[in-house]
């Protein structure tokens, strides 16, 4: 017998007879011994319409009730999960965020939890009831509901696995789990059994967008089991889990891509105390999301050049932030360009190999492919490069790791 919270994203209840097949594999899992709670997201679709109508509304709305709007997509999706448990003759209820309940801070759009009352759940469990929580949503101090931004909802179920100390936090969706990199680039990804929280963690925020970043940061600090995988059909998906799981770490366990990124370059820059500052300061007041910064050492000791990325939806506004800014920082050249893309190879061994980085270099050599900007950390070598060469650098680099499929 295992405490297990189970999620399931839009697609998976996009309508009623999935709704009805979610019913199933929930009702399975109880007959099987199993203490089952259930996260449920909107219906697909349902959160865009609901957010298209408060544009439709005013441009300008008030936040707090962008979040009462929808908030709803969620609501109904988990009444109507258990009405169909109930159907199956499996007790069942629905839970709001605030019944919960699911305490949240008070940035509208895009709270964060605070914190989660374990008692409704556990209550579930002792009577034999399925608790089934509506997910992205939850309750802020002046007692009005929030939603936690854009994917929320495996963010909730995972928060709401640590609060029950559940066996595992299974997320359903329509992948089978997680790859070594995209399968729609390179047809010879293999999906992986095992991946740890560090390396979901970097391939999340580098682009695989199978699990909401948070929610993985969530995992990995509470140490939640969290399994990928398909609510339609029957198979294991991908564990994330701790390092401690996995016997046999790869050197490289997989190949994440990120498209939309911008790169620019300050040229001569002086090289002296709070010139840099003077760039990423101005930069982060106006919200821009800086990734990588790489900094040359200077010639002569007067000048440097700072290279950076920016999404490209910043350009326009980094550009326009930095040459407002020209005067007081007294940079020779601003040289940029959007098209580009970040590539990056990710394992936890290479914390214990060396080479890794050289053979991501020689590989891309070897296809005559141009590298604009290096950074590494202890579990991953991103470079970027035009975003022309983005498929061909994703599969000569998954093949250079060994990471195809061989059959
Ligand atoms: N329904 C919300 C969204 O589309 C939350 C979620 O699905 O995770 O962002
Ligand atoms: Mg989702």
């Amino acid at each position: 017998m295992a405490r297990i919270v189970k999620k399931f994203g839009g697609t998976s209840v996009g309508d009623m007879d999935r709704i009805r097949n979610v019913a199933k594999r929930v009702a399975k899992s109880v007959e099987d011994g199993n203490e089952v709670a259930v996260v449920v997201s909107a219906m697909s679709g349902v959160t865009n319409q609901l957010i298209g109508y408060c544009q439709d509304a005013a441009t300008f709305h008030d936040a707090r009730e962008y979040d009462a709007v929808v908030a709803a997509g969620e609501q109904i999706t988990a009444g109507l999960l258990a009405i169909a448990l109930q159907d199956l003759g499996v007790p069942a209820r629905s839970f709001m965020g605030w019944q919960i309940p699911l305490r949240t801070d008070g940035i509208h759009g895009a709270a964060r939890i605070e914190e989660i009352a374990p008692d409704a759940l556990e209550a579930c469990f002792k009577e034999g009831r399925v608790a089934v929580v509506a997910g992205f949503q939850g309750i802020a101090g002046d007692n009005r509901i929030t939603t936690l931004g854009r994917g929320g909802s495996d963010t909730s179920a995972v928060a709401l696995a640590a609060s029950v100390s559940a066996d595992r936090c299974d997320i359903y969706t329509d992948v089978d789990g997680v790859y070594t990199t995209d399968p729609r680039i390179v047809p010879k990804a293999r999906k992986l059994d095992k991946i740890t929280f560090e390396e979901m963690l970097e391939m999340a925020s580098l682009g695989a967008k199978v699990l909401q970043t948070r929610s993985v940061a969530l995992a990995m600090k509470y140490g939640v089991r969290t399994q990928v995988l398909s609510s339609f059909e029957d198979l294991p998906g991908t564990l994330v889990v701790g390092e401690e799981e996995i016997v046999e770490q790869e050197v490289v366990s997989g190949i994440a891509y990120s498209r939309g990124e911008a790169k620019v370059t300050i040229v001569g820059l002086e090289d002296s105390p709070g010139k840099v500052s003077g760039v990423f300061s101005p930069l982060a007041k106006h919200n821009v999301n800086v990734d990588m910064i790489v900094q040359s050492a200077s010639e002569d000791g007067t000048a440097t050049d700072v290279t950076f990325t920016v999404p490209e939806d910043d350009l326009q506004k980094t550009v326009k932030v930095l040459e407002d800014n020209r005067g007081s920082l007294g940079f020779k050249d601003l040289v940029y360009n959007g098209n580009v893309v970040k590539v990056s190879v990710v394992g936890l061994g290479m914390r214990s190999h060396a080479g890794v980085a050289s053979k991501m270099f020689d590989t891309l050599a070897d296809k005559g492919i141009n590298i604009q900007v290096i950074s590494t950390s202890e579990i991953k070598v991103s470079v970027v490069i035009d975003a022309e060469y983005s498929e061909l650098a994703v599969r000569a680099l998954h093949t250079a790791y060994g990471l195809d499929r061989q059959d």
